[in-house]
């Protein structure tokens, strides 16, 4: 059977990283099987669920690079269908009315707690045969409980955990529609999960209670012969501080460690390390993970995330890509700081050139920015540094040797500036760090020949111009005369 796979988030927050993470499970799965990945947008609680939220999904799997079968699945649309399918249970004596009011259900369960017992739902108002119901009270709408099997085991095999058994003596009769009468979670579930034909189920293990109950109503709807899903219930995810992972641990949300300078691939590979391994490898390209992940090699136990482990993997990312693989980042960032409409070569080039030295890619936008823009003022501590007698007149010669060099090119401009510092007879550092300053602002940026080269020939030269008359002799060094 072809693998069918799907992500089911609930949009009542933004893609946090165990989200993402169950997402890429999915989609790896399904991937490397050449299978199918559904996304369903589990919206049916329309209080809870925002526009924004579904935006926010969407976006974030979109710049992971996860995608999945078009169209997205509304579950909140199905719901036609989820009430056939309670109908089909009542029908069938699966499922049946229940009149108790949330105070008599909280009452039940007081009483099994006084017990010593799970606090439970009693059957008050479940069929038997040769049982008499109580009168239906006035002016109650009931709800629909299904009819847990009260006998028997449920045995499902989890690709994480292992087997897993529970007695049905431990579930009650679960609501499967409320009172007025909208299907409730764990039906509307089952049923898209039965009708998207889904093999396979990967979600957060805080699922893992609903799985035998979702099983017995699968097995209702579909009858007993049915091949139904498998499971596979991923870890959470923990603070360093072994909580649970939210925002007080700093960035969970995905579109954040975008805003952060994160590689999407570089998000994966940590995502996917995160709780899994292959021998101690740490970097993967996606392909490779395609190739190597197993969900019977995620381990059961909950994850730590670290983000500085996040930060190397991101380095390591972007120091080994292809230049070509950071255009699309690289100009998001720009476009954060105000610059639009750089073509994909030129991208490619200053990519190349700043990914040796970048941690992030919101770094390398930020020290690609004097490629754009005008230098605005000099670095003051760096001026009274590197700013001496004698610069200006430094800076002069150099101007004059790059007007007249042929080739813009680094090998003959790095060749320039060491000439230069042969004929003052200074060392290199003095005339490249004033001449960073120049050209840049600042004494921080790629190998001054590089750093040359990224710029046009006349950008350069009006801005060692304009170096020479702040730095001139006579004038106020720091450039603000
Ligand atoms: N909508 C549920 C959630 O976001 C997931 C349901 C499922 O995967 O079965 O937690």
């Amino acid at each position: 059977m072809a693998t069918v796979a799907r992500f089911a988030p609930s949009p009542t927050g933004m893609l946090h990283v165990g989200g993402a993470r169950t997402a890429l499970y999915s989609w790896l799965h399904a991937r490397q099987r050449n299978g199918r990945l559904v996304l369903r947008i589990e919206d049916t609680d329309r209080t809870r669920s925002t526009p924004e939220a579904i935006e926010a999904i969407f976006d974030a799997l979109h710049w992971l690079g996860l995608d999945y079968e078009q169209p997205a699945v509304f579950q909140s649309e199905r719901e036609t269908r989820h009430r056939e399918a309670i109908n089909q249970l009542l029908a069938q004596g699966d499922a049946y009315y229940c009149y108790a009011s949330e105070e008599e259900v909280e009452a039940m369960r007081e009483r099994a707690r006084a017990l010593g017992n799970k606090p439970r739902y009693d059957g008050t108002w479940r069929p038997a045969p040769g049982k008499t119901l109580p009168e239906p009270p006035p002016n109650v709408a009931p709800v629909v409980r299904f009819a847990n099997p009260q006998s028997g085991t449920v045995h499902f095999s989890d690709s994480i955990r292992g087997e897993v058994a529970i007695d049905n003596t431990e579930l009650d009769d679960l609501v499967i529609a409320r009172g007025d009468g909208t299907p409730t979670y764990n039906l509307c579930v089952v049923v898209d999960d039965l009708d998207a034909g889904v093999t396979d189920i990967i979600r957060g293990d805080d699922h893992v209670n609903n799985t035998p109950r979702q099983i017995n109503i699968a097995r209702a709807l579909a009858g007993a012969e049915a091949e139904l899903p498998r499971y596979a219930h991923v870890p959470m995810i923990l603070g360093a501080d072994g909580a649970r992972l939210s925002k007080r641990h700093g960035a969970v949300d995905v579109l954040t460690f975008r805003r952060d300078g994160i590689l999407p691939a570089a998000l994966l590979n940590y995502l996917a390390r995160l709780g899994w391994s292959y021998g101690d490898q740490e970097l993967f390209s996606v392909d490779e993970l395609v190739d190597k992940f197993t969900l019977e090699t995620v381990q059961a136990k909950a994850a730590v995330f670290d983000p500085d482990k996040l930060a190397w993997v991101n380095q390591e990312h972007i120091k080994t890509a292809d230049p070509a693989a950071l255009t699309d980042e690289l100009a998001w960032h720009l476009r954060v700081f105000g610059v639009t409409d750089v073509d994909q070569t030129r991208l490619a080039e200053i990519a190349a050139v700043q990914q040796k030295r970048a941690r992030t890619m919101q770094d390398m936008a930020r020290d690609s920015l004097y490629l754009f823009q005008p230098v605005a003022a000099y670095d003051d501590k760096a001026v009274r540094k590197h700013i001496r007698t004698g610069t200006a007149a430094v800076l002069a010669d150099l101007r004059e040797r790059l007007m007249a060099l042929a080739d813009w090119h680094a090998d003959a401009l790095g060749a320039t500036v060491q000439a230069v510092a042969g004929d003052h007879e200074i060392g290199m550092g003095k005339v490249a760090q004033p001449l960073r300053i120049a050209l840049t602002g600042t004494p921080v940026s790629p190998p001054i020949d590089q750093t040359l080269a990224l710029l046009e020939r006349e950008t350069a030269l009006t801005r060692l111009d304009d170096a020479v008359a702040a730095f001139a002799d006579d004038s106020d060094e720091t450039g603000n005369a």
